[in-house]
């Protein structure tokens, strides 16, 4: 595993393990119990994604010590409108079976997010969580936290893959020391439609997945792929033995679209 390191100084493993659209019941505890057996040490969970509590049976059944493990979770969208992101926080740990997290996030830039990043500050300076940071902020929603006089986030969290690769948005963040978490960095399954991927696996003797998930380490970001099958869960960590030229590195990046999968964050 390969580590970026936050403006705090907090450790963050490059791979991490996305859970969304995984059944609490069915799902969340095997997968995230398997994960951590191949040696995934990052999980990326939301209380919108209502498996908190299979990712906690996971971990139990992993047996691998929580202060091992890199836990990430979010404050909803209604939490932050009703001005209830402390109490969401705190729900959010009694389902997850911890008394903190590494990571926390506002999901979404909705009416509110001002007072509810005041909240999630004050929830770090606690010690009650370890980084703080957003997800699918633009540059204007992260306008009104400075405007704020606020703490600039750790980390913000956006749709990022081959066909939306953001670079102007990429080169921003990084200018203000934010990390960037690739979500859907898999194109959500869609990778496997485009034939370059399948070029380049034969080329370097890996799996497409192996590919797109290479192409985002060595461009320094942090990716979240999601898999529910055991195979794939192992071959998205298996990434850290090869590395692409140059070349196939703008090749890739070539293929942008610029179309998002997922929903516009002003659209929200
Ligand atoms: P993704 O990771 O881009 O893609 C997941 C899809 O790809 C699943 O259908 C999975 O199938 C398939 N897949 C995974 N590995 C594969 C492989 N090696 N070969 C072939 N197919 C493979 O999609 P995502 O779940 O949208 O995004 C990942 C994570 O980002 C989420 O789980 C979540 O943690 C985070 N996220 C955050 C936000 C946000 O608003 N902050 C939004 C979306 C996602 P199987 O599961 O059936 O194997």
């Amino acid at each position: 595993m390969e580590f970026i390191t936050l403006s705090n100084g907090l450790k963050i493993p490059q791979i991490g393990f996305g859970v969304w659209k995984v059944d609490n019941e069915t799902e969340a505890p095997a997968a995230v119990e398997e994960a951590l057996r191949v040696g995934y040490r990052h999980i990326d969970t939301a209380a919108v994604y209502k498996n908190e509590e299979g990712v906690a049976k996971g971990i139990t059944a992993s047996g691998v010590p929580r202060e091992d493990i890199f836990l990430t979770s979010k404050i909803w969208n209604d939490d932050i409108r009703a001005g209830r992101t402390k109490e969401a926080f705190q729900e959010s740990l009694n389902r997850l079976q911890t008394d903190y997290l590494d990571l926390c996030l506002l999901h979404w830039p909705v009416e509110g997010i001002v007072e509810a990043w005041r909240a999630l500050i004050e929830l770090y300076e606690e010690g009650k969580i370890k980084a703080i940071g957003v997800s699918n902020f633009k540059e204007h929603h992260l306008d009104k936290l400075q405007d704020a006089g606020l703490m600039t986030p750790m980390v913000n969290q956006i749709e990022l893959h081959p066909q939306l690769p953001q670079q102007e948005f990429v080169d921003y963040l990084s200018k203000k020391g934010i990390q960037i978490e690739a979500w859907s960095p898999l194109m959500q399954g869609k990778f496997m439609e485009i034939d370059l991927f399948h070029k380049l696996a034969e080329k370097y003797g890996k799996s497409p997945s192996q590919i797109v998930l290479r192409w985002h380490l060595q461009l320094g970001r942090i990716a979240l792929p999601k898999s529910v099958t055991p195979s794939r869960i192992q071959e998205n960590l298996d990434v850290f033995d090869f590395e692409l030229s140059s070349e196939d590195m703008s090749a890739i990046t070539a293929i942008a679209t610029n179309v998002r999968i997922g929903t516009d964050p002003d659209k929200i």
